[in-house]
């Protein structure tokens, strides 16, 4: 029997690629994660327990004592979980312990999982990588009408200054930074909607599978 299917979908914030795996999972009948509500819920613990995430000791045992009802919380979104998601995800004892969910979830039948290293750290046999992209500023409008949607509005330019801190954290740390696989298929979706982007995405699944 040939092993189930695994994608791997990778890129900055706000690039489109949660929607775009979404899609491709039910799409094609194979269970999705989104793997930065892993980063996210263990930033939450810490804050929960007034530590400060970007302390290893603090990271770590939030990270070891995730539970999957933590996926579940509804305060995973915005601004201070964004900022300590990516402190806590710098940790290279965070990765460690949260690694072995991830890969149990995609071998048990076959995953579409997003984040930032899936391809490159979490499944670097997936048949099939997808590293999404989108310019920095059609990102941060992209996350700024988010916000609004929700009924928050910061500027538009303290967004795009957050995120703008947010890569520069995930691309510049030691562990795991965030970088397409060597044999990752770039998807720029700068110009597309979503309906053009999942299009564009499963034209790229199905070349790379009928190879
Ligand atoms: O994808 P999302 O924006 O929800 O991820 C939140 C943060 O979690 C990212 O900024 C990144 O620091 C971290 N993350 C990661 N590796 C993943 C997924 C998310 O480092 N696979």
């Amino acid at each position: 029997m040939s092993a189930p299917l695994i994608i791997a979908v990778d890129g900055p914030a706000a690039a489109g690629k949660g929607t775009l795996a979404r899609r491709l999972a039910a799409h094609l009948g194979l269970p999705y994660l989104d793997t930065g509500l892993l980063y996210r819920a263990t930033g939450r613990r810490v804050l929960d327990a007034g530590g400060d995430p970007a302390r290893d000791e603090d990271a770590t045992r939030a990270a070891q004592a995730l539970q999957p009802a933590d996926l579940e919380r509804p305060d995973l979104r915005g601004p201070p979980a964004d900022d300590a998601a990516s402190k806590v995800a710098a940790i290279a004892a965070v990765r460690a312990a949260l690694l072995e969910f991830q890969r149990r979830f995609g071998r048990a039948r076959g995953a579409v999982l997003d984040g930032r290293d899936i391809g490159t750290v979490v499944f670097p046999e997936a048949p099939v990588k997808l590293f999404v992209t989108a310019s920095p500023e059609e990102r941060a409008r992209r996350r700024h009408a988010e916000l609004v949607a929700r009924g928050a509005a910061p500027p538009l330019a303290e967004v795009a200054a957050d995120m703008a801190a947010r890569d520069a954290r995930d691309s510049a740390r030691d562990a795991a930074p965030l970088r397409p696989a060597a044999d990752a298929v770039l998807l720029d979706t700068s110009t597309l909607d979503a309906e053009a982007a999942f299009a564009a995405a499963l034209r790229i699944v199905e070349s790379l599978q009928a190879r």
